[in-house]
C-alpha cells in the first residue's frame, strides 16, 4: 500500500483547487530547532509551494514565552492571507502544547488539534481532522479495505494519530480496539485484527507472528535508527498481510497531501463556500 501515487493525485487536485480559489495560505509555527521537525516542516512548505499556496514559515526561539507564542498565533489568526495554521508539536519544555493549540482559530486549525475540532470528531462530525489519520483512511479506501464490521486494532493513543484514527474507523463501523503502552499482551489484540494501524514510535514493535493472515497493516511509525529510517512494523509482515504500507513512502506522503487538502478546506470555510459548524455559526 504505497502512499506516493495517491498522494500525488491528491496534491494535483489541491493545486487545481488553489487555482480555482485564487489564493490559499498556510502558516507553520516551529519553536526551537528540533532537526526532525525542521525536515517535516520543510517538506510541508515544499508541497504547499508546489500546489501554488502562499506559505509562511514562522521559526521562533525556544526561549520564547507562552504569552509571546500565543501572540504569534493570534497574529496569524488575524492575518486574512492565512487560511491554515499548524503549530509543530511537541513544543520545547516549559511551553504548553494545549494552550498553544487552543489559541489557534478553529477554522484555521488544519492539524485538527483544537479542542473544538477534536470534539467534533469525537461526536461523529469530522470537521478539521488531523492529516495522518485522514491519509490512512484515504489509503484504506483506495485499496478497498472493508471496514464495516471489520476488527480494527490501533496501537497508540496520541491526539494526532491514535485517537483520531480510532474515531474515524469507528465511524466507518469497524469494531475498534485501542492499545497503548500499558496494554498487556499486545499480540493477543493484534492477532484478531483485520485492520491494524501501528503508531507507537517503537521500531518493529509488530512482528510477523502478531499479524493475522490477510490483514491490512498500516505502519505510521518513523524511527531513526543506526540502520536508517524504519517503521513500527517488521517489513516481513508483508508475507502474512494482504496490505502493508512501506516506511518510508507509505503514510508519510499521504500526511502531507492531506494537510494541503485540509488547508483548501479551511480556505473554503473562510470564504463561506462550506459551512463551518457550531461556534462560528
Ligand atoms: P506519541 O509518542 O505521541 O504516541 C505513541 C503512542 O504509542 C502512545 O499512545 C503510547 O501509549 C503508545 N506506545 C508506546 N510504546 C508502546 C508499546 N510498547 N506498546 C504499545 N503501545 C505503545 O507518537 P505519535 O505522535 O502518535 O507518533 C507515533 C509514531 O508515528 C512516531 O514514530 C511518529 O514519528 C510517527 N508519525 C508519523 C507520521 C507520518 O506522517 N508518517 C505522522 C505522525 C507521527
Amino acid at each position: 500500500m504505497k502512499g506516493g501515487p495517491l498522494a500525488e493525485r491528491v496534491r494535483a487536485e489541491v493545486a487545481d483547487d488553489v487555482r480555482e480559489l485564487g489564493q490559499v495560505g498556510l502558516a507553520t509555527v516551529q519553536v526551537g530547532e528540533d532537526p526532525a521537525s525542521t525536515i517535516y516542516i520543510r517538506r510541508k512548505h515544499e508541497a504547499a509551494d508546489e500546489a501554488g499556496m502562499h506559505s509562511v514559515d514562522r521559526k521562533l526561539p525556544a526561549s520564547i514565552s507562552q504569552e509571546e507564542l500565543v501572540e504569534e498565533v493570534a497574529a496569524l489568526n488575524a492575518d486574512d492571507g492565512i487560511d491554515g495554521i499548524l503549530v509543530q508539536l511537541p513544543l520545547p519544555r516549559g511551553l504548553d502544547d494545549a494552550a498553544a493549540v487552543t489559541a489557534i482559530d478553529p477554522v484555521k486549525d488544519v492539524d485538527g488539534v483544537h479542542p473544538f475540532n477534536a470534539g467534533e470528531l469525537y461526536l461523529g462530525r469530522p470537521t478539521h481532522v488531523p492529516a495522518t489519520p485522514l491519509g490512512i483512511m484515504a489509503l484504506l479506501d483506495e485499496h478497498r479495505v472493508p471496514l464495516d464490521g471489520a476488527r480494527a486494532v490501533v496501537i497508540g493513543r496520541s491526539d494526532i494519530v491514535g485517537k483520531p484514527i480510532a474515531h474515524l474507523l469507528l465511524q466507518a463501523h469497524a469494531t475498534v480496539t485501542i492499545c497503548h503502552s500499558h496494554t498487556d499482551d499486545l499480540a493477543r489484540q493484534t492477532l484478531d485484527a483485520d485492520v491494524l494501524v501501528v503508531a507507537a514510535g517503537v521500531p518493529e514493535i509488530v512482528t510477523t507472528d502478531m499479524v493475522k493472515s490477510g490483514a491490512a497493516v498500516v505502519d505510521v511509525g518513523i524511527n531513526r535508527t543506526e540502520s536508517g529510517l524504519v517503521g513500527d512494523v517488521d517489513p516481513d509482515v508483508a508475507k502474512v498481510a494482504a496490505f502493508l504500507t512501506p516506511v518510508p513512502g507509505g503514510v508519510g506522503p499521504m500526511t502531507i497531501a492531506m494537510l494541503l487538502e485540509n488547508t483548501v478546506r479551511a480556505a473554503r470555510f473562510r470564504r463561506g463556500l462550506l459551512a463551518f459548524p457550531g461556534i462560528r455559526g
